[in-house]
């Protein structure tokens, strides 16, 4: 039986792992794929200390770095169902279960993807998920986001400050954004926005974005912006389908509630990083919020009467 057991293999599963190992717990690390998003990232410049990186190296230098403390790493295993049984019990895809004391649920998120050509081939040379992290690559430059609720409003304003002009595209006839951010982004010179757009294809050069044609969707019609990227910004989709039926509680988004010490409505099970109710998606803060649900779960451990 481990004494911690990390489900997740991202920067949050990482630095709960290593966290928990320095204090001399039986750690194990169980990850569908070392380094979750981070491995899907090209350049990174806002992880504090390190000027500039990229995902896959910085993926390497986790795992590296988990190496050096005696952490059970279980690789390419998914976690299907969270249940109690003398302990908390992990069961695989593959079937084995895995018992435990205590957990950090680390699982993550997935950006909603638009589905249309050109997206995959250009995701990272153009069309981005993150404002904060590729913003500034876009300095000068038009592009678009897409969505019209609260993340792609905000994404908008922000961008603004940074790009040429930003074009929004909402698919409905009406923004879902907060009212005090559609005004803002409305008393911004260098954002227009189109609703009634459905984007059909990203264009490209083969290389890069050059644009995107959409769908007018009341008149019909097919039209094409000239951008040098897009960003998509209609979800963030936690990867908690799988504790549907265990007792956590989930938020409407269905986001892992935590408190400030990461702790989830289960004794014993803590939870970090895109996964949960925390308000902003980064490295930085997953990383963070990881070695706070391992001291979490370090100070509940203590507590507990020896069986
Ligand atoms: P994730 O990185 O999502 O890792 C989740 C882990 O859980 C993975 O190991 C996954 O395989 C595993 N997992 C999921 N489900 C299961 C399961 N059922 N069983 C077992 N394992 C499971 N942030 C920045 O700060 N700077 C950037 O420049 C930046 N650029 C980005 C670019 C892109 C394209 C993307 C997609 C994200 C970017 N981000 C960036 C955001 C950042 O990557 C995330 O905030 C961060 O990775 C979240 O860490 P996490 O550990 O919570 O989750």
């Amino acid at each position: 039986q481990f004494d911690v057991l990390v489900v997740g293999g991202g920067p949050a599963g990482a630095s709960a792992a290593i966290y928990s190992a320095r204090k001399g717990l039986n750690t194990g690390i169980v990850a569908d794929r070392f380094g979750g998003q981070v491995a899907d990232t090209l350049a990174i410049e806002n992880f504090i200390s390190i000027k500039a990186t990229e995902g896959p190296k910085l993926v390497a230098q986790l795992e590296e770095h988990v190496k050096e403390y005696d952490v059970d790493v279980m690789h390419n295993q998914r976690a299907v169902a969270l249940s109690y049984k003398n302990g908390y019990e992990i069961t695989l895809e593959n079937g084995a279960v895995l018992s435990t004391k205590s957990l950090v649920l680390a699982t993550g998120a997935r950006w909603r993807e638009m589905n249309v050509a050109g997206e995959q081939q250009y995701r990272g040379h153009g069309v981005a998920y993150c404002p904060h992290c590729d913003g500034p690559l876009f300095k000068g430059k038009p592009v678009a986001v897409i969505g019209g609720g609260n993340s792609g409003i905000e994404a908008a304003i922000d961008l603004a400050n940074i790009v040429e002009h930003v074009t929004v595209l909402e698919f409905a006839d009406t923004l879902r954004a907060d009212e005090v951010l559609i005004r803002k982004a409305k008393s911004l010179k260098n954002i227009t926005i189109i609703k009634n757009a459905q984007t059909t294809e990203v264009l490209g050069d083969g290389k890069k974005v050059t644009g995107l044609s959409y769908t007018d969707r009341i008149s019909g019609e097919n039209k094409q912006l000239n951008l040098a990227g897009i960003f998509v910004q209609i979800g963030l989709i936690p990867n908690t389908e799988w504790l549907k039926d265990s007792n956590v509680e989930l938020s409407q988004f269905g986001e892992i509630i935590i408190d400030a010490k990461g702790a989830t409505s289960l004794a014993g099970v803590y939870a970090a990083g895109d996964a949960t109710t925390t308000p902003f998606k980064q490295i930085i803060i997953a990383m963070g919020s990881g070695a706070t649900a391992s001291l979490g779960a370090f100070d509940y451990l203590i507590r507990q009467i020896p069986s």
